[in-house]
């Protein structure tokens, strides 16, 4: 089923990023798989190339959660480095697995003039006939762009080629997200935008993300992180909080949408709902 079917006919969605095993490494998917099933979202995504496995993983971990554990999912397809053809193979072999969406994506790596410089480069091959796609948003702006403005723009244009919706980067400060999504509206991009929360599990995760992202840290998860520096369970369980109550705000706010970026541990999405008053 397409994701823009779902995100139609229901308010908020919930879904789940994970990550496919990187080569070599043995972890355990399905449990994972079973884990995340179990909670009932609408959809689970699934990473490509970040956190390992590349394109191949990918598709096998999609195709699992769509045919055996009976739930939509969505494929990242990151095209920096990539050509016509090795993107019309993937697409290929999605297509034969049912896979019916597609997260189009640039990648981190910078490929000037190559054939697919930007995400738009992207969509714009991808058969919307075929695929529902959805691409990356950035509240704060994407760490590359100058500003909010000039990275609104690039969102548009995705939206003008056909992206059906978006997922917005990590956020820890739900007024920034308002303040995007009203430009965004006001830049005529009526995109359904769905929120991704990432959830604190560590000092060192949540430094990683602000020097990977550029995301910002309000004075409450500053507090946190300074509060439980050395109590990792009292952390966690702030953190699971504090997830929680960013979630209920957006959904009190409208929100399309509920995305949470799992790093593939069942478990803390499920404490997660527990907390939320709203999911
Ligand atoms: P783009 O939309 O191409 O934007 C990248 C930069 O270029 C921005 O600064 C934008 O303003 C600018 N830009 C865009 N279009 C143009 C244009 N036409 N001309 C000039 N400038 C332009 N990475 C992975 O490797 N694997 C994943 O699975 C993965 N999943 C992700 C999921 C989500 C929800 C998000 C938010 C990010 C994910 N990423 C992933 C990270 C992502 O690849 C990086 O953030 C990357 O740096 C940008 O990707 P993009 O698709 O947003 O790129």
């Amino acid at each position: 089923m397409k994701i823009i079917d779902i995100i139609k006919s229901k308010k908020p969605t919930l879904s789940f990023e994970i990550f496919p095993p990187k080569e070599g490494v043995v972890l355990n998917t399905d449990a994972i798989l079973s884990g995340l099933t179990a909670l009932k979202p609408d959809f689970i995504s699934v990473t490509s190339g970040a956190g390992g496995g590349g394109g191949r993983g990918t598709l096998d971990v999609a195709q699992r959660i769509k045919n055996e554990f009976k739930t939509e999912s969505i494929m990242h397809l990151v095209c920096s480095g990539a050509d016509g053809a090795s993107i019309g193979d993937a697409l290929g072999r999605a297509e034969a697995f049912g896979i019916d969406n597609v997260l189009a994506l640039r990648g981190d790596r910078v490929e000037p003039n190559a054939e697919f410089c930007h995400a738009s480069d992207l969509i714009r091959v991808i058969d919307k006939r075929k695929f529902c796609v959805g691409a990356a948003a950035y509240p704060e702006g994407h760490i590359d762009s100058p500003s909010l403005n000039a990275d609104l723009e690039y969102l548009k244009q995705k939206a003008d080629l056909g992206a059906d919706f978006f997922t917005t980067q990590l956020f820890f400060d739900n007024a920034l997200f308002y303040n995007f999504r009203e430009k965004a509206r006001k830049n005529d991009i009526y995109t359904p935008i769905l929120c991704g929360i990432m959830p604190i599990l560590s000092k060192g995760q949540i430094s990683r993300m602000i020097f990977m992202c550029g995301v910002s840290l309000p004075g409450e998860v500053v507090k946190i992180l300074y509060k439980y520096e050395n109590d990792e369970e009292s952390l966690v369980k702030a953190g699971i909080e504090y997830a929680a109550k960013q979630i209920d705000g957006l959904i009190e706010h409208g929100a399309e949408g509920i995305h949470i970026y799992t790093m593939n541990k069942p478990e803390i999405a499920k404490k997660i709902i527990g907390a939320s008053r709203k999911l």
